[in-house]
């Protein structure tokens, strides 16, 4: 029995003996992009079932079927951490969701702050790029990629028993490390919280070192780029409370 080599999210409940119509942008790709034929073996997951390996059962320019086979995979939940983060440059506003979904982020909450430069995002665009990412990193679940939001609404309506991480450039070179603040409890659900790159602003940073469910951070001795800083705060988080302990 081939291997199966490509990996595809289909929003379809996955089962042995099921089977799934695809769209012709996945018929495209499968069939067109990938030259795969009938009987050709392909993996499947739809984000809550787990992996799937599944057979081409029909190929044609506009669509074609698969028919599922036996769990290859069984599904795999991130630890409930949300990554929050203020747009940068398309580029990489991109790669962030992806290390985002590649590292184990729960959710993704693009947030707007006072000195956000990107009014706007296309959440559909960055959705696809976290089930790009998954599809590529072998995961099994595709965090949501949530609308924007401003920074002051989402605190007005936080639910304080999640914990935020807050990345604090002004803390750059403190000992201000996640595994030794107070109130770090293992269990339970955080956020992190990543600024734009003007950083963020006395009356936010004021506002969010004022909230009892904010831990402010540092991440070390340099100030990081956000994308990169995305990256290592998720790093610190799983290592320190997460599921890479
Ligand atoms: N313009 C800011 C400055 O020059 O101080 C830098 C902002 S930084 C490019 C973007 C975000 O990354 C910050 O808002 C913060 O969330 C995070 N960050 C970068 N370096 C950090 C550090 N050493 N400690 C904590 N957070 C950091």
């Amino acid at each position: 029995m081939a291997d199966a080599k490509i990996r595809l999210f289909v929003d379809h409940p996955l089962g042995p003996g099921q089977t799934v119509d695809l769209s012709r942008e996945q018929a495209h790709y499968l069939f067109g992009v990938m030259r795969l034929g009938p009987g050709a073996p392909v993996l499947l997951f739809n984000g809550q079932d787990g992996e799937f390996r599944a057979s081409v059962a029909e190929a044609g320019k506009r669509g074609g079927v698969l028919a599922v086979e036996a769990q290859t995979r069984p599904m795999q939940v991130p630890p409930d951490l949300w990554l929050m983060f203020a747009p940068i440059k398309k580029a990489r506003t991109d790669f962030i969701v992806e290390k985002a979904t590649e590292m184990g982020a729960a959710r993704i909450v693009p947030v707007q702050t006072e000195f956000t430069n990107s009014e706007r995002i296309r959440r559909d665009r960055l959705q696809a790029h976290a089930v790009e990412a998954a599809e590529q990193c072998g995961g099994t679940f595709v965090p949501e990629v949530a609308d924007l939001v401003g920074l002051s609404k989402l605190l007005d309506d936080w639910e304080p028993a999640r914990r935020i991480m807050f990345a604090d450039e002004a803390l750059v070179g403190a000992a201000e490390a996640l595994g030794q603040a107070a109130g770090v409890q293992a269990h339970g659900p955080w956020a992190i919280l990543i600024g734009p790159e003007g950083g963020f602003s006395a009356a936010e940073r004021a506002r969010l070192c004022s909230c009892d469910f904010v831990t402010p951070v540092s991440l070390g001795p340099r100030i990081l780029r956000a994308d990169t800083a995305a990256v290592a705060a998720m790093t610190v988080w799983q290592q320190v409370l997460g599921d890479w302990r």
